[in-house]
């Protein structure tokens, strides 16, 4: 079986089935896209074998939001210390700039880091298309093909310009009738609805505050049109809720469950600012959540309310968000920031790191409407991050080592990370890539954009 794999005597796999189900000693047998088996002393003539021997086997972790882009532009000097409004403000005018190059380049970077942390399917979300460019959401396709991971990316989008009462300057936005053109074209180009789907693309206009009602309203057809899912940032803010207040006199959750932005279709990032009615509006109404906790700490947003929505029925997933405001893709370090984050808000009790796993893998899958990935059992997507726990920054925890990826270890790289039954981090480094390089690769294109917009301050 040459396109088999066989991880060997792992000292626990977690199948993050309904049951919670975590063996030791055990073994994961893929052949082909799928995994063909799990259990103990299994052999396979022909395929493979990974000895996971000290190592802990999750299913591959979904990232929910991003914007890979933003890759290019951590930690920029002047908008370390904003928060969201300001911050965005100070990030257009770096962000103008883009190129299709561009694009490929920072989507390689937050790819491969968060393949190399984990994450085995991610969606992007570009919504700054500088003028007279096409071609950014087809460059990171090609770079995540490249890569070998599963991609979720969807046509984001800014209307509503300064001159119209909108956050972005006018030339960082397009005419609506554009954008509802390009979004077709995404989906007839690259769409694949069928299991094990290696590509989805999604329709995302950006914000409240920067498209207009009636592109929310026209994108939510095209979208149940073309039976693609819908995304959007809401309730971030206490800014973005007195912004609805003062034009549309809703609140966010009213103004867009007006545009008919309420439904199982749909998942929103951060969703901090919500009240207790709203929801079990949600949970009715089937919308999941990608939740963002290091994004929403770094620009000082909030805590949302991820302990209620759980308990509700809300399906929420967990997000790494764009690298300018995270300022990073390490997705098993995105579960630690949620294992602590709403300790502080609710109570020590309120989330174990089991729940902050399964949040990373099934609640991922369901935010994105995938019943094929997020879970280890036959049939599934040969989709598995192998962390080795034999090593100094896990020792001592031997007691409870799946818990222990989310409350110990230094560094969150994977042993092995496996995409649709490939082997694409092998030993800690990406499979094809010379880390360096691309590291100095960006580190150029970031000193570029800096310059270029005159924000280079150090
Ligand atoms: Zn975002």
């Amino acid at each position: 079986m040459a396109d088999s794999l066989l991880i060997k005597n792992a000292r626990r796999v977690a199948l993050m089935d309904d049951a919670g189900t975590e063996l030791a000693d055990a073994d994961v047998l893929t052949r082909g896209r799928e995994i063909a088996a799990v259990g103990r002393g299994l052999s396979a003539e022909g395929a493979r074998v990974l000895d996971a021997r000290g190592c802990v086997v999750i299913p591959g972790m979904v990232n929910t939001h991003h914007h890979l882009c933003q890759t290019l532009t951590r930690a920029t000097p002047g908008a370390q210390d904003a928060k969201l409004f300001d911050w965005l403000v100070y990030h257009y005018k770096i962000w103008r700039r883009l190129t299709p190059e561009l694009a490929a380049l920072g989507a390689r970077v937050g790819l491969g880091e968060l393949l190399l942390t984990g994450c085995t399917t991610s969606t992007d979300h570009t919504y700054l298309y500088p003028r007279g460019s096409t071609g950014l959401v087809d460059a990171q396709i090609a770079a995540a093909r490249e890569l070998g991971i599963r991609f979720h990316p969807t046509r984001g989008s800014m209307s509503v310009g300064e001159s119209g009462g909108g956050l972005p300057p006018d030339d960082c936005t397009q005419d609506e009738d554009e954008i509802l053109r390009d979004g077709e074209r995404l989906v007839a180009k690259y769409h694949d609805s069928a299991r094990l789907s290696m590509c989805r693309v999604g329709l995302a206009p950006c914000a409240p505050f920067s498209v207009s009602p009636e592109l929310m309203r026209e994108t939510a057809a095209q979208a149940r049109r073309w039976k693609v899912r819908l995304h959007t940032h809401l309730c971030e803010t206490l800014d973005e809720t007195e912004y609805c207040l003062a034009r549309y006199k809703m609140r966010p959750i009213d103004f867009v469950e007006s545009l008919g932005w309420l439904g199982p279709d749909v998942w929103l990032a951060h969703m901090v600012h919500v009240e207790d009615r709203e929801i079990t509006r949600l949970a009715r109404a089937g919308v999941a959540v990608a939740h963002c906790p290091s994004s929403n700490f770094r620009l000082g947003s909030g805590v949302p309310p991820v302990r209620k929505f759980l308990d509700a029925g809300v399906s929420v997933g967990l997000a790494v968000d764009g690298s300018a405001s995270n300022d990073s893709s390490d997705m098993l370090g995105e579960v630690r920031q949620a294992t602590l984050a709403h300790r502080v808000k609710s109570g020590v009790g309120s989330m174990p790191a089991r729940e902050a796993l399964r949040m990373a893998t099934r609640g991922g899958a369901a935010a994105l409407g995938r019943d094929d990935i997020g879970r280890i059992a036959p049939g599934m997507a040969a989709d598995l991050a192998v962390f080795d726990t034999d090593r100094v920054d896990f020792a001592g925890a031997a007691g409870d080592p799946v818990a222990a990826l989310a409350l110990c270890g230094a560094s969150h790289r994977t042993k092995w990370t496996i995409v649709d039954g490939k082997v694409v981090v092998e030993d800690g480094l990406l499979v094809g890539v010379d880390e360096r390089e691309l590291a100095r690769r960006a580190d150029a294109a970031c000193m570029d954009l800096l310059r270029a917009a005159g924000a280079a301050a150090r």
